[in-house]
């Protein structure tokens, strides 16, 4: 059990990555061997994860019984969406942006280290996806709208909306809230205000909050928790919308095709 938790995220890149460039070409006696060492993995790391539920639920024990009620029995499995922050970050390094903000990153000498990311589409929730630094950033292709109304700013009542069921909620959820709740995702488009990509200082609706380098930790400092989730939000929207934008206009060289320009 010397293997580290972020040395099994790693190989599990490293073996989606090679059934990605090998495909269908695969060996498939190498593939058996994987799913069976995999398997092993997955077994020795429940087991772990078991223990320590165990040993949790049995320190519970020791709280009163006023405290106890507060903590739910714990599961040593995951939870459906639990593989999005269970793949922990790598911190190879961290970064100071601004002031003590840090981020993880992976400091490389020349621009040719740095290996190729692709954007991936995912099938059963109809969108787009690239994951940084074990985050993984959804989305699809915006629409646009002056003022929107309707599927724009995030539902806060997330997956126990009661609107989703009949589909008349008129704020935006993620497919997630629709698949936990067991229904099928509505082709509909989240919808963004042309002023959600610009920032104002002064909270006002649909603006960006945080600016730039200078303003950085007193626009954090200034959100309020409704603020942060909603920028938080916005953002990973606009930064999957931005990159298919950028992919569009980068695959399809349009400038010579548009010579009056
Ligand atoms: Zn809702």
């Amino acid at each position: 059990m010397n293997t580290t938790l972020t040395e099994y995220v790693k190989k599990s890149d490293n073996i989606i990555n090679k059934i990605f460039n090998v495909g269908i070409g695969m060996n498939k006696s190498d593939i058996k061997d994987i799913v069976s060492e995999l398997y092993t993995d997955i077994k020795l790391i429940q087991s772990v994860s078991r223990r320590l539920a165990d040993v949790a639920n049995a320190c519970k024990d020791f709280l009163p019984n006023t405290d106890i009620n507060e903590i739910t029995n714990i599961d040593p499995m995951p939870d459906k969406d639990d593989h999005v922050i269970s793949r922990t970050m790598i911190n190879e390094n961290n970064k100071n942006l601004v002031d003590e903000i840090e981020v993880p990153v992976i400091t490389v000498e020349s621009e040719v280290m740095v290996p190729v990311s692709n954007i991936y589409y995912i099938r059963d929730i109809n969108q787009y996806a690239v994951n940084i630094q074990g985050t993984l950033i959804k989305g699809g292709l915006l629409d646009i709208k002056h003022k929107p109304q309707i599927n724009s700013r995030r539902c806060h009542k997330k997956d126990t909306c009661i609107n989703l069921k009949n589909n008349t909620c008129e704020f935006y959820h993620p497919s997630t809230d629709y698949i936990t709740n067991g229904l099928n995702i509505p082709s509909k488009t989240r919808v963004l205000s042309p002023a959600s990509w610009v920032y104002c200082k002064k909270n006002k609706k649909y603006t960006r909050k945080i600016g730039g380098v200078s303003t950085i930790t007193n626009d954090i400092k200034s959100l309020t928790k409704n603020s942060y989730t909603e920028e938080l939000h916005n953002r990973e929207s606009q930064l999957i919308h931005d990159i298919l934008v950028y992919q569009i206009l980068h695959k399809n060289k349009l400038l010579p095709n548009y010579e009056y320009w």
